[in-house]
């Protein structure tokens, strides 16, 4: 676990202990290190000590507290469930963190409006649940459902598997309410599914990872629960055949709604740790579902299961019954956590390329692998073109990782030049803001950082991360 060097916390003053404390009570003020050092970290594994931890429950409460922070020039950090993977939450300039995860309420859901309202500390699958009995969910699925937050999944933009069919948070909100850097409450959007008034702030806002303005209710668009889903596994000679594969099921008209895929090392790596019923010969997978109405989804399967049925392909197993279900996913599932037992400290990127542009994808990783002596290990939403690229280091190892982190640069290189972005679910944060401009061109830059400061006129929001410094 790495922590930030650049800052040590000093207390926060008793002035503003007693501000904080006169907005939400002294049990939701944390100031003893001990107690704020759990909210410093994220899934980056870098971690830093807030000054202070608040736990806000009201929007008054969020206005209150980023206007004492303006005044007091103080560094203010939004954090759902902390399970970010770039640092995003991580107080590494020291200053409050502003801990949404009791506002927690679903305020509204309005079947025949297909919208609910609801607080961002509101976890993912707490909504998904609420919405079931309604025959409605929210398309964005991150795995960390049960742990993550709405908030955290606007802020990031995340989404999961079934983003290739359903879209992500930017496609599925309509309206927010949010208190800007300035202290300024704004609603933005609409609670109708059509509506071009304005600029867009919702798109802006969404993926802006708590640096524009504190995300206090959001008004989410529902999707009716497809009546019926297929699962099957279709098993390729190699990565080649396997992209192939996605390329042809993209080009026709049935979207599934997942299309995941293994490469061979992953496949490899798993098999070792448990006993897989996976032939020899297999050197890439893909988990794919189909959903729709009961009438004609046979007949969407089927038109699936022929465009995955390229030259290369070895089997293609459908799933019968949910115990069938469970056992055609286990490979994937069993993934992550192989994955973080043998490499911890694994360099974990989410790279998106176009879906035709994935075999020059895996080409260029399998060569930059042999040139830098690098293990790479890929898998990921094959539909979206969104590749998780994990590059097996060693933190005891300076020099492995020194070439790791060269790897790395010119992996983000590839995927720039067959016309890619660096990340597609996981954000900027602290881990990437340092290759951005290798992406976004500095007149563009230059614009988000105006905006920023239109929103945020005192830096006090999330500063230092997502956008790289540039020279005034
Ligand atoms: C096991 C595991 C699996 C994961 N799987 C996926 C996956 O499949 N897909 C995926 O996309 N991600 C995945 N993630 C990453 C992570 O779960 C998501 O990014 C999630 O959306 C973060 O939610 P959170 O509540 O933890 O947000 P946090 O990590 O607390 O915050 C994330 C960002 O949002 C900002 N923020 C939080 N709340 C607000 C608010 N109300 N207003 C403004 N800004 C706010 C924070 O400042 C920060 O910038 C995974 C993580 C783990 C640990």
């Amino acid at each position: 676990m790495s922590t930030s060097e650049e800052h040590t916390a000093k207390p926060i003053s008793e002035a503003v202990r007693q501000e904080l404390i006169a907005i939400v009570g002294s049990v939701a003020v944390l100031t003893d290190p001990g107690d704020c050092w759990p909210y410093g970290y994220d899934n980056s594994r870098r971690q830093a000590l807030p000054q202070a931890v608040v736990f806000a429950t009201t929007h008054e409460q969020v206005r209150d507290i980023v206007a004492l922070c303006n005044r007091q020039r103080i560094p203010l950090i939004a954090r759902g469930k902390g399970t970010g993977t770039t640092g995003a939450t991580v107080p590494d300039r020291g200053g409050i963190i502003l801990a949404l995860e009791r506002m927690d309420r679903i305020l509204e859901i309005d079947p025949a409006n297909r919208i609910a309202r609801v607080e961002p500390g509101v976890t993912n699958q707490a909504l998904q649940q609420a919405l079931q009995p309604h025959g409605f969910f929210w398309p964005p699925d991150p795995t960390s459902a049960a742990i993550c937050t709405i908030g955290g999944n606007l802020a990031y933009n995340s989404a999961g598997p079934r983003a290739v069919k359903y879209n992500t948070p930017r496609e599925n909100t309509l309206g927010l309410r949010a208190v800007t850097g300035a202290g300024e409450e704004i609603r933005t959007g609409v609670i109708t599914t059509k509506g071009v008034v304005g600029y867009d702030l919702t798109r802006l806002l969404i993926g802006s990872e708590g640096t524009l303005a504190i995300i206090t209710e959001a008004v989410l668009k529902l999707t009716p629960l497809p009546e019926a889903k297929t699962t099957f596994q279709a098993t390729y000679r190699d990565m080649h055949a396997a992209a192939r594969a996605v390329s042809a099921i993209m080009a026709q008209p049935i979207t599934p709604c997942a299309l995941e895929f293994m490469d061979g090392a992953s496949i490899d790596m798993v098999r070792s740790y448990s006993d897989l019923d996976l032939p020899d010969s297999v050197g890439a997978l893909l988990m794919i579902e189909v959903d729709g109405p009961e009438h004609g989804l046979a007949e969407s399967l089927q038109a699936v299961i022929e465009a995955a049925r390229v030259e290369g392909v070895i089997d293609i197993e459908v799933a019968h019954s949910q115990q069938e279900i469970e056992r055609l996913w286990r490979t994937r599932k069993a993934l992550s956590p192989t994955l973080r037992n043998i490499a911890p400290k694994k360099i974990n990127e989410d790279v998106v390329v176009p879906v035709s542009r994935i075999p020059d994808l895996i080409s260029g990783l399998e060569q930059l692998s042999r040139s830098y002596d690098i293990q790479i290990v890929n898998f990921g939403h094959a539909g979206n073109g969104n590749i998780h690229v994990n590059l097996l280091t060693d933190p005891d190892d300076p020099e492995k990782m020194a070439r790791a982190h060269e790897c790395l640069g010119q992996t983000f290189d590839l995927v720039l030049q067959l016309g890619g972005t660096l990340s597609g679910e996981h954000g900027v944060g602290l881990e990437k803001r340092d290759f951005i401009d290798r992406e976004i061109d500095s007149a563009t830059l230059r614009l988000m950082h105006a905006i920023r400061h239109q929103f945020d006129p005192l830096d006090i929001l999330n500063p230092g991360k997502t956008l790289p410094e540039m020279d005034a």
